[in-house]
């Protein structure tokens, strides 16, 4: 069994997998333990495929699943927790934003004693302002409004001891936002620090609207806020129309030739009002929308190839359907080694 899995997922990565590769391999080199590279594809629609497969030939050492489609990011490094067999597995992104050289720093701290040992950013080089701005807000925003702490600026570059990964595994939910859930487990934790560099190479995945959907997830998973929102808008609306009520009066009686007509207050009024029950809907949508997917049971993800973990049947039969929530159904197109 290897002391260390690596987890990282990838999408549309073709331009930057030889460094990431020649990278990884000089720091595994240092490590003092076996390890094994776990590459997930989530549905690339490159040469990404093509590059791991050849990587898995060449060195006994990375192995691979492939999405049958793109689950997405979350969901990617899900499957590799799964399939990772390490005392310690770290998680970093494709993209070299996350150093490899970081690792042995963070391996340091586990065999201090940390079950959870989280990248934290000090900041983020050449990365657009509005994409800056947008993560700086979010961050503290979730902090505050979350149950548990999630510490800020931090993403999903961490080790996690076996212990925290084998409890992550066991959860059952579907809307899996990594860095709450490793916040969630708790145990001890601690950060590194760490200025994020500049993406290696092609565009970033996270567009626009999966980083949204990632932001709306982490707040409704983990926080209960925004349903009391629309409580507090509701109440807003009521002493709104109150005054407005008032103000009615006031008019009547005192300021019949006020220019405001009985029209444009019933128009603002009943706009206002309907935005507010949108909202609400909206909010109580988002949760109820959640409950829908749970109840649904499907698995998680659909693999059409696995290579390497030619130890590993036992683990991978744990997560048959029947068997595990986000189970894995391995509809196998080819089957590497595994
Ligand atoms: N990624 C993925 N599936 C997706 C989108 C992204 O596996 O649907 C991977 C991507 O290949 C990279 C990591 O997630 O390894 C982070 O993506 P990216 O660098 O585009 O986002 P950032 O976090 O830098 O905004
Ligand atoms: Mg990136």
């Amino acid at each position: 069994m290897p002391r260390y899995s690596i987890v990282v997922p990838i999408f549309n990565e073709e331009a930057t997998i030889p460094e990431l590769y020649r990278r990884l391999c000089s720091v595994l080199d240092c490590l003092d333990g076996e390890t094994e590279l776990i590459l997930v594809d989530d549905g690339s629609r490159d040469q990404s495929l093509l590059l791991i497969r050849e990587l898995h030939e060449r060195d006994e050492r990375v192995c691979y699943l492939s999405f049958a489609r793109n689950f997405g990011h979350q969901v990617a490094v899900t499957a590799g927790l799964n399939f990772a067999r390490g005392e310690a597995v770290i998680v970093m992104d494709a993209d070299l934003q996350d150093p490899p050289e970081l690792i042995p720093r963070l391996v340091n701290q586990w065999q201090r004693g940390y079950q959870v040992v989280y990248a934290q950013r000090t900041q983020r080089l050449r990365e657009p302002w509005f994409k800056r701005l947008m993560a700086h807000c979010f961050y503290r925003v979730l902090y505050h409004l979350a149950d548990v702490e999630i510490p800020i600026d931090t993403g999903d570059f961490c080790l996690m001891d076996r212990r925290v990964v084998d409890l992550l595994n066991a959860m059952p939910e579907r809307n899996r936002y990594i860095r709450g859930l490793r916040a969630w487990v708790g145990f001890r934790q601690t950060a590194v620090l760490f200025d994020r560099a500049p993406r290696h190479a092609g565009n970033v995945k996270y567009t626009f609207g999966k980083s949204l959907a990632l932001a709306i997830n982490s707040l409704v998973g983990f926080s209960k806020v925004p349903l009391r929102l629309s409580t507090y808008l509701g109440l807003a609306a009521a002493a709104v129309s109150l005054l407005m009520g008032l103000l009615v009066m006031y008019w009547r009686l005192f300021a019949p030739n006020s220019p405001l007509t009985g029209y444009t207050i019933i128009t603002v009024v009943v706009f206002f009002l309907g935005a507010v029950q949108l909202i609400s809907i909206g909010i109580l949508g988002e949760y109820v929308g959640r409950i829908y997917e749970e109840i649904k049971g499907r698995p998680l993800y659909t693999l059409s190839e696995v290579g390497g973990f030619q130890t590993h049947t036992a683990r991978r039969t744990v997560f048959r359907p029947e068997k595990s929530p986000h189970s894995t159904q391995v509809t196998s197109e080819r089957d590497g080694n595994g």
